[in-house]
């Protein structure tokens, strides 16, 4: 069949929108509003049929509006989705323009419409959030194509009946966004950042911004618009470059860089500019391209070209934030009492933002375990889970969510059935913590008397009424670092200070171990950098970044020696290889405490310098390091990776070895007869030893002292106080040279038979 492009539409696309744009206003019923769309669309492009199909429960598009086609068919006519060229349009959420529709392999006939007479098709999708709802056709008697401005024209109009098609009144609002997966109950898996359970509603990083006003009344206006907020951006972008000192090659900076160069995207660009040359305002126009480009990325499984697509939707998000004048992250005080933080990344920065109390749990898009952000969600102690492909866009603001750190689950939107579920979970939980709470002012003794030192690692927050019950000693791991992975320069002296004195105010009488800041590998700062390393965790960081450049360290320990006067100041230096390297940082903070004694401060009480084990080449410097210091503390974080080569962040190597490897235990008991030789008092700070079964081991191969994040605490009391140190210890000596590459099961066993809690 002959096929010849049609007249051009009798009204200008601008014209159209805005008949359009007069019918939404109107006081009218939804259905009739959406009646005289059709008829408006139909006339402005001299076709004899316009119809609008949405999308219902069970992938359904009902045939919902139509001028031309049989009235009887309205509301009877439905299509799969997949099915005929309507369910084609919408399963592909790709418009179709052709000449002759019924020669099309998917087009399927149906009676009732009466389209056997009409030739020409061109359906374009209906779009919320990236998610087709459904579908906008004109149909035309004559054979001929639709040209590329008469589909543009027609998305722009399906832009516009997108807000009808969810306010809700056409589809209830809970069926239309059921179908379209957005109120659905979701259960998404990620990677666990930080264990534990939590309830309550989401609060995204940042909301979906809402445009009231679709249709621009000064085309030429609203282009001037576009072009002065894209210079904001763009002046922003240049700014943060030239001001945040991040060098060249730095991952942020290049970041930045891209987004710039994103900024003069062509395509986009043109996509934009031709959107709002159709008639709709610069925010409906961003938001237009937006859209297309999100319905893009469902398709799409290049890895590559998704984040580049998910870098140009995150532009278009910081655009409509300067359109409509909202800053990008929301007032924290309309936030609710109790909340779980949805993004899709967060910089540590960011998530200290929000105030650390209302948070309950978070969620990430992308993210990893040693991220900055992840070691800040562990100190406050809240469930975290990384990867959870899609959550900004299945989560929507205010929905109920759970996270289930432990199985590294969400549940969106949960169903009542599985709402109960985990609400046993976490009553569960809740009855461990009354139970704990009743431990709250006992000790962690055995049953045969030995006394074991409960610590708390903390760093920036601190449970105080954890670190001041009975049994916890104090903080036995400040981690310093993270002030200075938030602050965009380095912490001056006073800063440093003022919050480690605040430290001692907090936990009166309490011990505080203060690590010197283990900043540098996978916990980058912006003003130090150490170029690309391969390895960063086995790179430049901590105490060797201290060593090449005194003077940071030294400022660290000016201000831990002023914030100490009158007070026990504990200090312990990270990452140390050789005693050598404890001896230089020794000498480094022997020579402030001169100073401050010149200069005559009121000095601290006591003093004891302390080392982490954490890197295993000390295993064989035992003698010559204990003669050193007053105290260690096993950081089996670190000490693990290495001795297994195994990366702490990598998920996927999470279960190449257990904690309780016969090997790490015996690594443990080596270091426990080294430091009772010399009467040196050891601590273990690691995670490991959160875990109830794992402290059992521990006590069992000699540890009397633990630092845990707070939540572990009461766990770690009711075993103690369940286990007899003698047979633990009698136990270990007899597992401890298996060639096993686990004891779990035997330590289970040995739990359950003789009744410890774990
Ligand atoms: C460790 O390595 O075990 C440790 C406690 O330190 P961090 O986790 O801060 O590296
Ligand atoms: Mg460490």
């Amino acid at each position: 069949m002959a096929s010849k492009v049609t007249k051009l539409t009798t009204h200008s696309p601008l014209a159209l929108l805005r008949q359009i744009r007069d019918v939404m206003s109107q006081a009218a019923s939804a259905q009739a509003r959406l009646d005289d769309v059709v008829r408006i669309i139909a006339d402005g492009f001299t076709s004899e049929v316009c119809s609008v199909y949405l999308l219902r429960a069970g992938d359904v598009l009902e045939l919902y509006a139509s001028r031309g086609l049989k009235a009887t068919s309205v509301h009877l006519t439905r299509l799969s989705v997949g099915r005929g060229l309507v369910g084609t349009i919408a399963a592909n959420a790709e418009a179709l323009n052709l000449a002759d529709a019924s020669a099309h392999p998917m087009f399927e006939y149906r009676p009732e419409t009466g389209e056997e007479i009409y030739s020409s098709f061109v359906g374009v999708t209906i779009l919320q959030g990236g998610r087709v709802i459904g579908v906008l056709v004109v149909q035309g008697k004559q054979a001929h194509s639709y040209t590329q401005d008469q589909v543009e024209v027609l998305q722009t109009v399906a832009m516009v009946l997108s807000e009808l098609a969810m306010s809700g009144q056409l589809v209830d609002a809970q069926e239309i966004k059921a179908v379209t997966g957005v109120l659905m109950a979701e259960q998404m898996a990620g990677t666990r950042l930080s264990a534990g359970i939590a309830k309550a509603p989401a609060v995204l990083h940042q909301p979906q911004l809402t445009i009231t006003n679709y249709v621009a009344t000064d085309t030429e206006h609203e282009k001037e618009r576009f072009s002065l907020a894209l210079q904001s951006l763009q002046d922003s972008f240049d700014r943060y470059i030239q001001t945040s000192g991040l060098s060249d090659g730095d991952e942020q900076r290049e970041i930045i860089e891209t987004y710039l160069l994103f900024t003069q995207d062509r395509g986009w660009l043109t996509r934009i500019d031709e959107a709002i040359s159709s008639g709709l305002t610069a925010e409906a126009a961003v938001r237009k391209v937006q859209e297309e480009l999100q319905a893009k990325m469902s398709q799409i499984t290049n890895l590559y070209i998704k984040e580049r697509i998910q870098d140009l939707e995150d532009l278009s998000t910081r655009l409509l934030h300067v359109l409509l004048g909202k800053p990008m992250t929301q007032s924290l005080s309309e936030l609710p009492e109790a909340f779980i933080l949805v993004a899709r990344t967060l910089g540590p920065a960011d998530l200290l933002d929000y105030d650390h109390k209302r948070i309950k749990g978070l969620i990430l898009e992308e993210g990893s375990t040693s991220s900055h952000t992840a070691v800040i969600a562990r100190a406050m102690d809240i469930p975290a889970l990384a990867r959870v492909e899609g959550a900004t866009s299945v989560i929507q603001q205010g929905d109920m969510v759970i996270i289930d750190g432990d199985a590294s689950n969400v549940y969106v939107r949960p169903s009542y059935t599985i709402e109960q579920a985990m609400d046993k979970h976490i009553e569960a939980a809740k009855r461990r913590e009354a139970e704990y709470a009743v431990l709250r002012d006992v000790a962690a003794v055995t049953t045969d008397g030995v006394r074991i030192s409960l610590n708390i690692n903390a760093g920036l927050f601190v449970d105080t009424s954890s670190v001041l019950q009975e049994g916890v000693e104090g903080i036995g791991l400040y981690r310093t670092e993270l002030p200075y992975m938030t602050s965009s320069s380095l912490p001056e002296v006073e800063v440093q200070q003022a919050l480690y004195a605040q430290m001692y105010q907090e936990v009166p009488g309490k011990r505080i171990i203060f690590r010197s800041f283990d900043i540098g590998g996978d916990k980058k700062v912006p003003y130090l950098n150490a170029g690309d390393e391969e390895n960063p965790a086995m790179g430049w960081r901590a105490t060797r970044i201290g060593l090449d450049r005194p003077g940071i360290l030294r400022k660290q320990f000016r201000a831990l020696i002023g914030a100490a006067s009158g007070q026990a100041l504990h200090v312990m230096f990270p990452f140390i290889a050789q005693v050598s390297e404890f001896d230089a940082a020794k000498k480094l903070f022997l020579l402030e405490w001169e100073l401050a004694q010149k200069a005559g401060n009121v000095m601290p009480v006591d003093l004891k310098i302390g080392v982490m084990v954490e890197i295993p080449s000390l295993m064989w410097q035992l003698p010559q390091l204990m003669s050193r210091v007053d105290f260690v503390s096993i950081g089996s974080n670190d000490l693990m990776q290495f001795l297994f080569a195994c990366d702490r962040g990598a998920a996927h190597m999470a279960d190449a070895y257990d904690t309780l490897s016969p090997v790490m235990l015996r690594v443990v008991r080596d270091i426990m007869i080294a430091a009772n030789e010399h009467k040196v008092e050891v601590s273990f700070c690691g995670e490991m030893a959160r875990r109830p079964l794992d402290a059992m081991a521990l006590i069992g191969v000699g540890v009397r002292s633990v630092s845990v994040s707070a939540s572990a605490i009461g766990p770690i009391k009711a075993m103690t106080r369940s286990l007899s140190a003698a047979q633990i210890t009698e136990f270990m000596s007899f597992l401890i040279d298996s060639d096993e590459p686990s004891l779990r099961h035997r330590l289970a066993g040995f739990a359950q038979d003789h009744g410890i809690v774990v």
